[in-house]
């Protein structure tokens, strides 16, 4: 018996298991002092009331004889894939619902569309990005290659001709910097892609965040992408199903690749190894897409990015250079006087009790900055924002 050694070739420390590590031991050790926490990348909103109603309805037709449902569609229940099909025709984009597959959130699906995919292709990688990507990439023993993200280029690093990769994630609005690709970059990457023959994993699970009405939402946004792209998507920060689990992930018939219909490899891999997500989380989400929903997940993002314009405000105030956070929840900033991202971190934890995360841990070029999540309650804000300006 042989394990997987590229498992093995994984940092043993997550990052985010890193940073709740010595959170845990500031508590422990200053038992008395209040914890900010800014690097919260959970939500931190209940559910809006009329999505939980939605559940308990559908939960209770599952004690019911007439209405009881075991396993659902392979592919998720045409109810919710219609609904999310209309959500896309709301931006004027015809997004079959026989191209959408629902997950139970993207996280999985960003790392079984691996599956897809021979071992011998090269990943092209933003840095910083999510570190999922790059996990799940090293896992199932790929190659991967990286672009940078810069002061220089607004952390949204374009195609590089001398660059061949077959494999390319984008996550735009990007986690951790919060910069979004224009129309215009994301053309130059679905051209580097069908040039290449290359596939892009669209990772959109910010979407909802974008304020700018020139940004595009999807990929599919601009023309060629169903030939070269999957977008993945996922209600988690959308709405609040970080705990409840639902996404989606779109694969269009018209990607053909090496001479394979993506799409049926897909579905063929997910009847395979999924047994879909559950009927009662299927009809919260599809609730989440009526306009009583949206009105309500809108209200909650609103918060949040209240939150995102509060921390921003305060550091600029207080000299600290930052980007993101108008169209992401997330604020990225740079630690001052050439501080590293760990030891920053640990000077705002130790000093003001103030968490965040450090760039370092998204990658080589997130090197000397700060991610600030706008996840946390708006007393935790308030109460970080007016220390940061003592900074
Ligand atoms: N993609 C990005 C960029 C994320 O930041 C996250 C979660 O933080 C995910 C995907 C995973 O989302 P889900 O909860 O749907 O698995």
């Amino acid at each position: 018996m042989k394990v997987n050694h590229h498992a093995l070739e994984l940092e043993s420390s997550y990052l985010f298991s890193e940073v709740a590590r010595r959170l845990r031991v500031f508590q422990q050790e200053n038992p008395e002092r209040a914890l900010l926490k800014c690097s919260i990348g959970d939500v931190t909103r209940p559910l809006p009331r009329i999505i939980a109603d939605a559940l308990k309805e559908a939960a209770e037709e599952m004690a019911h004889p007439e209405t009881f449902r075991g396993y659902g569609a392979e592919q998720g229940e045409p109810f919710l894939r219609q609904a999310i099909s209309g959500y896309y025709a709301q931006r004027g984009l015809q997004i079959d619902p026989d191209d959408i597959f629902i997950s139970d959130g993207a996280k999985s699906d960003l790392g079984n569309l691996c599956d897809l995919f021979d071992a011998d292709n090269t990943v092209l990688l933003p840095n910083p990005v999510y570190p999922v990507y790059y996990d799940t990439s090293i896992m199932s023993g790929r190659r991967v290659v990286f672009l940078d993200g810069t002061q220089e280029n607004g952390f949204l690093p374009m195609p590089d001709e001398s660059v061949s990769a077959d494999i390319i994630y984008l996550c735009s609005p990007n986690n951790p910097t919060g910069a979004v690709y224009s129309r215009e970059q994301l053309a130059a990457w679905v051209q580097y892609a069908l040039a290449r023959k290359a596939v892009i994993l669209f990772d959109a699970a910010y979407e909802s965040y974008i304020r700018d009405p020139e940004l595009p939402h999807s990929i599919f946004e601009i023309p060629g992408a169903q030939q070269c792209a999957i977008e993945i998507n996922s209600l988690s920060k959308m709405a609040g199903f970080t705990g409840v689990r639902c996404g989606w992930t779109v694969v269009p018939a018209a990607l053909q690749l090496d001479g394979a219909s993506l799409h049926a490899m897909w579905l063929r891999r997910m009847s395979t190894k999924y047994n879909g997500t559950s009927y009662i989380i299927q009809r919260a989400a599809q609730c989440v897409f009526s306009a009583e929903g949206q009105a309500a997940v809108h209200a909650d993002i609103a918060y949040y990015m209240e939150n995102a314009h509060i921390l921003k405000a305060a550091l600029t105030r207080a000299g600290i250079w930052t980007t993101g956070g108008d169209n992401a929840p997330y604020v990225w900033l740079k630690a001052p006087d050439g501080q590293g991202s760990w030891e920053f971190f640990d000077k705002l934890l130790h000093t003001y009790g103030i968490a965040g995360t450090p760039g370092a841990g998204f990658g080589t070029a997130g090197e000397g900055y700060l991610r600030f999540s706008s996840f946390g309650t708006r007393e935790t804000v308030q109460a970080a924002a007016a220390l940061l300006e003592t900074l």
